[in-house]
């Protein structure tokens, strides 16, 4: 049986109140399932104190008090000086991050760990987020995850540390000691347990291990609620305005408009890509991509994202809808 169509209602257009701010593509993994294609590849600045602060005033604009900045990668701490300089003037200017999240690969000296935490304890962090699953233990070993989470949670408090997934946390597996059948089947059970997105490196390696659906089956699934109604973004070390979670699709650059003004511009319906995606979902975007030679894959697509992805890539090929369909990192690595 296909995804079921989504029935048509109608979707209030929901002004943003958080942002994940990707401070840069640079990871030490490069997980199957990562959504923006992040790896130790990725050559790219780490986003600047002036640049964070600029959108978390805008997103305070949009939002007031109710404004959520999560510290996102890449991995976040893969400059621990600059991610500290943030905070601080951040904690300067009265703002506090929601979240902060890592993947712990740095977690070797217990004294640095607890040094660390007891930082982002004085800079009144919300929240840490430890990655923990399949994908992250096949390049972090899970004995420095363990570390971090036992003295983040002694130093912040066990409400203040979320280990992402719990499941996996609890009952952690060595992939190293699994056959590559035993693999995939590990990562399509993992996939099915959380539904990741099928974007960026995780269309190309998640999505083949999935049951497959034509291209009809997409038919009429519109982006309305995920592209106007998210109330999420994320923002790029360049300043790239993805809505929601979907990572590749530029709705303008957060260092030349406010978050106000490019909250504005979505709303007008001006740009080709994302209005197709916001009345028609990715399926439109075949139409486009077959006036320039695009053919769907003829296995199928495992979910929507699946083939919004794949038409994107071919779209961001051809060169003709940047800025919307880019930028490099999340089709190439470097
Ligand atoms: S999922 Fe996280 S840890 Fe894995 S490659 Fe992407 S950013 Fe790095
Ligand atoms: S299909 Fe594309 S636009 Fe729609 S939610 Fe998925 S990534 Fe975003």
């Amino acid at each position: 049986m296909g995804p079921q169509q989504q029935p048509i209602k109608p979707i209030s257009p929901k002004p943003w109140k958080s942002a994940g701010l990707i401070l840069t593509y640079w990871c030490n993994c490069r997980c199957a399932f990562c959504y923006l294609n992040c790896g130790p590849k990725q050559r790219t600045s780490f986003m600047t104190v002036d640049d964070v602060l600029t959108y978390w005033k805008g997103l305070e604009a949009m939002a007031g008090p109710a404004a959520k900045v999560h510290l996102t990668g890449g991995e976040a701490f893969a400059n621990w000086p600059a991610l500290l300089a943030i905070l601080q003037a951040a904690h300067a200017q009265g703002l506090y991050a929601h979240e902060v999240e890592t993947n712990a690969f740095w977690c070797t000296e217990p004294h640095q760990v607890r040094q660390r935490c007891l930082q982002l304890n004085q800079l009144n962090l919300g929240r840490l987020v430890v990655s923990c699953d399949l994908y992250h233990q096949r390049y972090i070993p899970f004995e420095r995850v363990k570390m971090l989470v036992q003295i983040a949670k002694d130093v912040l408090g066990d409400h203040r540390v979320r280990v992402r997934w719990r499941d996996f946390f609890a009952n952690p597996v060595d992939i190293s000691d699994l056959s590559p059948q035993q693999s995939r089947q590990a990562y399509r059970r993992a996939w099915h347990s959380h539904h990741d997105r099928l974007t960026g490196r995780a269309a190309e390696e998640i999505a083949p291990l999935l049951e497959m659906h034509d291209l009809d089956t997409y038919a009429g699934q519109n982006c309305r609620k995920s592209l106007l109604a998210s109330r999420h973004v994320h923002i790029d070390p360049s300043g790239n305005v993805f809505p929601g979670a979907c990572s590749g699709l530029v709705v303008g650059n957060a260092r030349q408009n406010t978050l106000p003004q490019l909250w504005d511009l979505l709303l007008s319906g001006e740009d080709q890509i994302l209005q197709t995606l916001v009345q028609q979902g990715p399926h439109g975007l075949v139409s486009i991509g077959a006036q320039l030679g695009y053919q769907p894959d003829q296995d199928g697509f495992a979910s929507k994202c699946h083939l919004c992805t794949k038409v994107r890539r071919f779209l961001w090929d051809t060169g003709k809808f940047a800025p919307t369909i880019g930028p490099q990192q999340c089709y190439y690595e470097n």
